[in-house]
C-alpha cells in the first residue's frame, strides 16, 4: 500500500520500537558476556586523562636507581646505607620516613644493627613495610606474610604495602591495611596521607594523579649530601627502588609500567588529595538512558505519531548523561560507568538508522521524483493487496500541447495541482502519477458512487483552468475505470477519450461478457436439442382446499463448459438477442405435454410458463404459441398459464394487450408477474385479459416483519379481488409466512417452504394434498 502520511508515520514510529527492541537486546548481551569491560577500561582512561592533578609535592620519593645502584657498586647493598639514608633525612627534617624495602631477611649482623640503631635514633619513628600474600597452589590457599626483622620492627611502625592488581594486571585496588603478625597495620599509603583507613577496606588507585610530578631524590645524592634542605624539609619520603633491574614493576593505566613505590605514593596522593571515587556500574546509565527513551519512543508509537526525534532524544540523553558524568569526573564523587548506556544509544540510532534508509528507499521506489506523487509502482503494490479494487485512470486530453510552454518544475506544480483536484472525487482513496497527463485513481472500498456520474461531475471541476506560472490552463479530462489493472484502466481511459466521453469501464470487463454471451448464444441450440436445458417444476398450492394442483416451470441449464447457468444470466441475453423464442417454444411444448401426461395419469394440473413481455411483439411467437395451444387438447380447459412480468413495454403498448388477448382466446390462462416491481397499477392491469396476479418475492419477504409491507399485501389482495384477479403469493420461505399470506386471503402460494423447483418425477408426487411433513422436509 502507498504510504500516506499517516501510515508512514505510523512505520516511523515502528522503527523506534523495532530499533529500541535490538538496542535493549544488543545491551543485555553486552552487559552478561562483560563486552563493556574492555572499553569501560579504555573509556576510563580516557576520561582519566581529561582529569590528570598533579602530585602534591608533599611526598617525595628516594629512588634506588640506576645511577646509585652504579656508584654504590654492591647489591643488595649494605644496611648501613639505609641507615645512613635516613640519618641524612632526620637531619634534612624530613617529616616522616617510610621505606618501600623489604627488610624482612637477615643481611648481616653488623649492617642490620647499624640500621636498627639508626632507626632508634631517629628524631621520629621510621615507617616499614610489611606485606600478607595469599597464593592457591594446587587448591590449597597458603597466606605467607613478611615483616621486617624483629631488630627493626622495636623501632619502627609497620605499614602494609598490599596492593590488589585488577583482571588485567593494572593496580587498581589499593588495601587500607592488612594484618600481618597478628596486628592490623594501616597501609602505607594511609600513614603517608595521615588518613585514616579500616583494614580490610580497598580503595581505586586514582590514575589521574600524574606520577612524573612526584619528587624524587637519588638515594645516592641524598647519602653523598647532594639534597637541598627544602626538598626534603617537612615532608613525607618513601625510599623505595626503581631501578628497572631491581623489578618490582606495576603497569598503570596512563603512565605504563611503573615501580612499586610510585604506586605507594600515587595511592598515597590519591587519599591525601581526596581523591577516592566510588563507581557507579554500568546498568545505571544503560537504565536511565533506555527508560527515558523508551517512555518517549511507546508515547510516540500509541499516538501514531512516528518515532520522529526519537535519535535526536538518543542523542541528546546521551550528552547529557555523559556531561554529568564527565562534571562528576572532576570532583570526589562517583565515577559512572557509560560504554553500556553507549552501546544502547549507538545501536538504537544505527537500527533506526537501517529502518529509515530502507523506509525511505521503499518510498522513493513508490514516488514520482517530480512531482512527489505516487507512482505507477505505488499503485501496482495497492492493487496486489487488494486485487479486486477498482482502478480509474485519468487521462489528461492534448496534455503535451497544452502545457509545452511550461517547464519540468511548474508541470511538477501543475502534476500536484492536478491530483488535489482529483482528490476531492468522491470515493478517491489515492491519487497516482502513471504518466504524462495520465493519472491512476485508486476507488475505496465500498464506495458505491456511479463512476458514469462521478466522471461527468468531475469533468465539470476541471472545467476552472489551472493557473500556473502565470499561465491559465485548460484541461479536458476521460476517465477509465477496471477491476484491478491499470493497463485496462488506461485502454479505457483511452477509449473515453476517442469517443469523447466522460466515462468508459473496464475495457476486459466488456470483452469477457461479449465472450460469455457468444457462448450462451452459440450453445442454446444445441443445449434445447440435447437436453442441457431441462425444466423444472415448483409446486403452486392453492390456500382454498390446500391442494397442490398446479406448478410454474423454470428452466434449467447445465452447460458442460459453464456449468449451471442461472436463469437470471441467460435469459436476459436471450432476450436481448431476439433467442428468447427458442427457450420459450421448448417449455411451452413440454408443459403441455407433461399435462397431457398427468391428465393421463388422472390427475388435473396446470403448469405456468414464462413469457418475456418482448415477445407479446413477436408475430412470429404469437403465431406459433397460439397454433401450439389451440392444437393441444388440454387448452380448452385453460390449463397453460402465461406469465408475463409487469414491465414498461407491456403496460405502454396496446400491441401488448391485443397479443395477451390473442392467446388468452388459444386457451391460455394470463398472470401478471413479479407484480409490484414495476410502474402499472392494479387499475391499469383491469384493462388487459389477465386472471391473475403474482405478487413479487420482494412483498412477500418481509411480510411478517415489516408492517407497511403487510398493508401493502393485504391492500393489493383486497384490489385485485374486487377486480376478479386471483392473487398468487410468490417467494414464501417460512411457515409463518405461509400462514400469513392464507390469512391475508391469498387464493395461491409459491415458496421453498411450499416447494422448490424440482424434477417432474417429483413434481407428480406432491401434487393432491398438501403434505406438510414433506414439505416441511
Ligand atoms: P420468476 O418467474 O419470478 O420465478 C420465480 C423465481 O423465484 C425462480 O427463480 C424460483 O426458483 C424462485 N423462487 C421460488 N420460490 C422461492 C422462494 O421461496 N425464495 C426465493 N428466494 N426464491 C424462490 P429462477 O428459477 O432462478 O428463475 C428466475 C427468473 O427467470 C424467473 O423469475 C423468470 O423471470 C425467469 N425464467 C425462468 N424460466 C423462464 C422461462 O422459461 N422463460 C422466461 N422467459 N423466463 C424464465
Ligand atoms: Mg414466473
Ligand atoms: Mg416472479
Amino acid at each position: 500500500m502507498w504510504l500516506k502520511q499517516g501510515s508512514r508515520e505510523k512505520q516511523d514510529g515502528m522503527t523506534g520500537v523495532v530499533a529500541f527492541a535490538a538496542a535493549v537486546l544488543v545491551a543485555l548481551f553486552l552487559a552478561l558476556t562483560d563486552a563493556t569491560m574492555g572499553f569501560e577500561r579504555g573509556m576510563r582512561d580516557a576520561r582519566d586523562t581529561l582529569r590528570l592533578a598533579p602530585a602534591s609535592g608533599e611526598i617525595v620519593i628516594v629512588e634506588i636507581d640506576g645511577r646509585s645502584l652504579q656508584e654504590l657498586d654492591q647489591w643488595p647493598w649494605p644496611r648501613g646505607y639505609h641507615a645512613d639514608a635516613v640519618t641524612k633525612l632526620d637531619e634534612l627534617g624530613a617529616d616522616q620516613i617510610a621505606f618501600d624495602v623489604d627488610f624482612s631477611a637477615v643481611s648481616s649482623e653488623q649492617e642490620d644493627a647499624r640500621l636498627a640503631e639508626a632507626l632508634g635514633s631517629l628524631s621520629q619513628t621510621a615507617i616499614l613495610p610489611t606485606f600478607k600474600q595469599e597464593n592457591t597452589a594446587g587448591g590449597r590457599k597458603t597466606v605467607s606474610e613478611a615483616l621486617p626483622l624483629p631488630a627493626f620492627r622495636e623501632e619502627s611502625f609497620l605499614a602494609s604495602v598490599n596492593v590488589t592488581p585488577s583482571a588485567n594486571g593494572r593496580i587498581i585496588q589499593y588495601s587500607t591495611g592488612v594484618t600481618t603478625g597478628g596486628i592490623p597495620r594501616p597501609s602505607l599509603a594511609n600513614m603517608l596521607s595521615k588518613k585514616p583507613g579500616k583494614i580490610g577496606d580497598t580503595f581505586r588507585v586514582d590514575q589521574a594523579i600524574d606520577i612524573r610530578t612526584i619528587p624524587r631524590i637519588s638515594f645516592i645524592d641524598l647519602i653523598e649530601g647532594r639534597v637541598p634542605r627544602d626538598q626534603v624539609d617537612g615532608k613525607s619520603i618513601v625510599i623505595g627502588a626503581t631501578a628497572i633491574e631491581l623489578g618490582d614493576r606495576y603497569p598503570t593505566a596512563l603512565f605504563g609500567v611503573q615501580p612499586g613505590v610510585v604506586i605507594q605514593v600515587q595511592a598515597a596522593e590519591t587519599l591525601s588529595q581526596d581523591r577516592v571515587r566510588e563507581t557507579v556500574g554500568q546498568w545505571t546509565a544503560f537504565l536511565i538512558v533506555a527508560f527515558v527513551l523508551g517512555l518517549f519512543v511507546a508515547h510516540r508509537a500509541r499516538q501514531g505519531r512516528g518515532a520522529a526525534h526519537s535519535s535526536f532524544v538518543a542523542c541528546a540523553l546521551g550528552v547529557v548523561v555523559t556531561g554529568v558524568a564527565l562534571i562528576l569526573d572532576q570532583t570526589t564523587l562517583p565515577y559512572i560507568e557509560l560504554t553500556l548506556a553507549f552501546a544502547f544509544a549507538g545501536v538504537f540510532l544505527a537500527v533506526r538508522r537501517i529502518l529509515i534508509s530502507a523506509n525511505d528507499l521503499r518510498i522513493a521506489r513508490l514516488t514520482d521524483t517530480k512531482s512527489d506523487l505516487p507512482n505507477r509502482v505505488a499503485l501496482e503494490t495497492a492493487i496486489r493487496v487488494t486485487p479486486k479494487a477498482n482502478v480509474v485512470a485519468a487521462r489528461f486530453a492534448d496534455f503535451s500541447e497544452v502545457t509545452t510552454a511550461l517547464g519540468s518544475d511548474n508541470l511538477a506544480e501543475l502534476d500536484r495541482a492536478i491530483a488535489r483536484r482529483l482528490k476531492l472525487i468522491g470515493g478517491v482513496e489515492e491519487v497516482y502519477r502513471l504518466d504524462r497527463g495520465l493519472f491512476g485513481l485508486l476507488i475505496a472500498k465500498g464506495a458505491d458512487d456511479d463512476p458514469a456520474q462521478a466522471s461527468l461531475s468531475a469533468r465539470a471541476m476541471f472545467n476552472s483552468p489551472f493557473e500556473i506560472a502565470g499561465e491559465r490552463l485548460r484541461l479536458e479530462v476521460h476517465f477509465g475505470g477496471a477491476l484491478g489493472s491499470i493497463g485496462d484502466a488506461e485502454d479505457a481511459s483511452e477509449l473515453a477519450r476517442k469517443r469523447g466521453l466522460a466515462w468508459s469501464s473496464n475495457a476486459r470487463g466488456l470483452h469477457e461478457e461479449t465472450q460469455y454471451r457468444q457462448r450462451i448464444l452459440s450453445e442454446l441450440d444445441d443445449a434445447l436439442a440435447n437436453g442441457a436445458i431441462t425444466v423444472a417444476y415448483q409446486p403452486k398450492l392453492r390456500f382454498n382446499d390446500n391442494r397442490i394442483t398446479s406448478g410454474e416451470c423454470l428452466v434449467r441449464w447445465s452447460s458442460e463448459s459453464m456449468g449451471r447457468i442461472s436463469p437470471a444470466d441467460f435469459i436476459p441475453i436471450l432476450e436481448e438477442r431476439g433467442r428468447i423464442k427458442d427457450l420459450t417454444m421448448h417449455v411451452l411444448r413440454e408443459a403441455i405435454s407433461r399435462i397431457a401426461e398427468a391428465s393421463g395419469e388422472g390427475h388435473s394440473i396446470g403448469l405456468a410458463v414464462n413469457v418475456s413481455a418482448q415477445l407479446l411483439s413477436d408475430a412470429a411467437f404469437l403465431k406459433q404459441a397460439t397454433e401450439l395451444l389451440m392444437a393441444s387438447d388440454t387448452s380448452a380447459s385453460g390449463k397453460v398459464t402465461l406469465e408475463i412480468t409487469e414491465s414498461a413495454p407491456m403496460a405502454n403498448s396496446g400491441g401488448a394487450r391485443e397479443a395477451l388477448e390473442r392467446l388468452a382466446n388459444a386457451g391460455a390462462r394470463i398472470s401478471i408477474d413479479d407484480y409490484g416491481t414495476g410502474q402499472a397499477s392494479l387499475n391499469y392491469l383491469q384493462d388487459f385479459p389477465a386472471q391473475e396476479v403474482k405478487l413479487d418475492q420482494s412483498f412477500v419477504r418481509n411480510l411478517t416483519k415489516d408492517h407497511r409491507d403487510r398493508i401493502m399485501v393485504q391492500s393489493t389482495i383486497e384490489l385485485a379481488h374486487a377486480l376478479g384477479f386471483d392473487l398468487v403469493a410468490e417467494g414464501i420461505e417460512d411457515a409463518e409466512t405461509l400462514r400469513t399470506v392464507a390469512e391475508l386471503g391469498c387464493d395461491f402460494g409459491q415458496g421453498w417452504e411450499i416447494g422448490r423447483p424440482m424434477p417432474w418425477d417429483e413434481f407428480k408426487h406432491v401434487l393432491g394434498p398438501r403434505d406438510e411433513d414433506a414439505a416441511a422436509a
